[in-house]
């Protein structure tokens, strides 16, 4: 798969390639470039904002450069391009699950108060262009949120995690959140882990795990069970 990210903070990118995601950059299982926006702006000081029309505070980043960069990156081919913003639809391990699939994705990192809508709109008319949100919250960039997606769908890249049930097992795969783990010592300051995962028994530890995951759900965030697929809850889980 092919990721490319324009900002202008390249090195904001940079502990992408560590650990898991750099080898399995270097395994080439994913290319990853990182383009400076700045690279397609024309003026002595590089600039890549002006002030808003309507008024109000911050700048908005100019369209000019934007459009530029995406005209020359995407001359190529036709990526799905994905624009961080808080408000866009929800990033979910659905939408991660999604772009694992795809072949090229392309990633415009906003800063200030975001790209002038223009860039996205006429995008738009070549490409496929998703704004999505990493939460209900304000970050000063789109570098981190390009992060946190990046990060989220490569470990579903087949050949990424050295054990693929891992990612089958996770949090939202079932649509519940995964309950407690457990590893040596079996005591730990008078914490003892539970009777179930020491007794060999297979059954029980599924069922156990069940149990904890509906549990941790349905106190954590019970709108996750009230957004479960028909059929999805099991005449034991009901009775639980
Ligand atoms: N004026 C924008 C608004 O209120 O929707 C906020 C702009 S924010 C200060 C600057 C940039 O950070 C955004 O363009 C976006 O790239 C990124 N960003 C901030 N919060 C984000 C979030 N929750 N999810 C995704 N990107 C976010």
């Amino acid at each position: 798969m092919r990721i490319d990210v324009v900002t202008i903070f390249p090195e904001y990118l940079d502990p992408l390639r560590q650990a898991l995601l750099g080898r399995a950059i270097e395994r080439g299982l994913l290319s990853l470039e990182v383009h400076d926006l700045r690279a397609w702006t024309h003026d002595v000081h590089k600039a890549v904002d002006d002030s808003p029309y309507g008024g109000g505070p911050g700048m908005v980043m100019k369209p000019q450069v934007w459009g530029e960069a995406l005209d020359e990156l995407c001359a190529e081919g036709t990526p799905r391009l994905v624009v961080p913003t808080p408000a866009g639809r929800p990033f979910t391990q659905a939408l991660a699950r999604e772009y694992a699939a795809e072949e090229w994705l392309m990633f415009a990192c906003g800063r200030y108060e975001g790209i002038d809508q223009r860039v996205l709109d006429d995008a738009a008319r070549r490409m496929p262009v998703d704004e999505v949100s990493i939460g209900d919250y304000v970050l000063v960039g789109g570098e981190v949120a390009v992060m946190v997606m990046v990060e989220a769908l490569a470990r579903l890249l087949p050949g990424v995690l050295g054990n693929p049930a891992s990612a089958e097992q996770d949090s939202f795969s079932d649509g519940l959140l995964e309950g407690p783990s457990y590893t040596r010592p079996e005591v730990w300051r008078d914490l003892a882990v539970p009777e179930v995962l020491r007794s060999g028994n297979h059954g029980a530890i599924d069922r156990w795990r069940r149990e904890q995951a509906l549990a941790r759900t349905f106190h954590r965030r019970p709108e996750l069970l009230e957004a479960l697929p028909e059929g999805a809850l099991d005449k034991h889980d009901r009775a639980h």
